[in-house]
């Protein structure tokens, strides 16, 4: 179904109760300037979070920090309301020394968990926010090389505070072999630098398709993306959303073509539930007990 997100699928996932409530999901998007973070989460999300980029005055100031900007948007869908917030991270990378680019966007996820810590210890614990990030996409430029020193800095120093999920960036810039070599090069990066990415969690007694379902996204990680909102119209007269080139049309939802969709399953269709809840039981919790222990709690 075009353009449909799939979080109507929430219901699945959990309780009633949550449904009648709405469902509240932040998401971050981390990457070098220009490498497609804005065209994904519309892409994404069917909905223009961002409006299109004025061009920068040739006079205005560049900032010369990494900034952290948070748009959010109520989306509804088959009777289930989801209030989106996507946390955007411009200028990261894009400095001429980038060594501490990581600093400001761990010290906003920390002081997201600070007030959620905050608000569990009010006597009144009915109208918790919970602004925590549930899951940080990680753009890797399609070099095809290894990642780069800024790479995996960044994902070491985040993967205890955050679900980290990579995705390989314009991947109709490569080829599909291009892409599979790629992939395995940053799978072993990732390895090599022990780093934790977010994986989905495989239960006990689990049915087959499910299980099944899970290891084909698993086998994709990192995701290679094509992002576009343009439609464009293929020589066979159907309207997708895509990239159009001399040598043909690279569809954003077709699965023979980039991994889009199945990215989208996680995040959104099958697995939002399970970000927040690993955030919440594992990432949070983590952050708190090391909080404490510090304070000398
Ligand atoms: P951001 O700076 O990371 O937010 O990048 P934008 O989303 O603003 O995109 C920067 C440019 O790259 C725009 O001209 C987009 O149209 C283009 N772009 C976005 N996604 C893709 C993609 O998947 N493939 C290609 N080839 N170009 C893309
Ligand atoms: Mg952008």
């Amino acid at each position: 179904l075009m353009g449909y997100v799939g979080f109507a699928n929430l219901p699945n996932q959990v309780h009633r109760k949550s449904v009648r409530k709405g469902f509240q999901f932040t998401a971050m998007v981390v990457g070098e300037s220009g490498l497609g973070k804005s065209t994904l989460i519309n892409t994404l999300f069917n909905t223009t979070l961002y409006p299109p980029k004025e061009p920068l005055h040739p006079s205005a100031e560049r900032p010369k920090t990494v900034a952290i900007e948070s748009i959010g948007a109520d989306i509804e869908e088959n009777g289930v309301r989801l209030h989106l917030t996507v946390v955007d991270t411009p200028g990261f990378g894009d400095f001429v020394n980038n060594d501490d680019s990581w600093k400001p966007i761990v010290e906003n996820i920390e002081s997201r968990f600070d007030s959620y810590l905050e608000q569990e210890n009010r006597v009144n614990r009915l109208k918790i926010v919970d602004n925590r990030v549930h899951a940080c996409l990680y753009f890797i430029q399609p070099t095809g090389h290894s990642l780069k020193q800024l790479d995996i800095e960044f994902m070491r120093r985040l993967h205890t505070r955050v679900n980290l999920i990579p995705v390989i960036a314009k991947a109709d810039t490569m080829t599909d072999e291009e892409i599979a070599i790629f992939k395995q090069r940053i799978l072993s990066d990732i390895e090599h630098h022990q780093i934790h990415i977010f994986q989905a969690p495989t239960y006990e007694n689990e049915d087959e398709e499910t299980i099944a379902e899970a290891e084909e996204i698993a086998s994709k990680i990192p995701f290679a993306i094509v992002g576009s909102n343009n439609f464009v119209a293929t020589p066979d007269g159907r309207k997708v959303r895509g990239r159009a080139y001399p040598w043909g049309i690279v569809e954003v939802d077709n699965e023979e073509h980039c991994d889009f969709v199945k990215l989208r399953q996680m995040l959104v269709r099958t697995y939002m539930e399970e970000l927040r809840e690993y955030t919440n039981d594992v990432l949070y919790e983590n952050w708190r007990t090391e909080k404490l222990v510090s304070m000398g709690v």
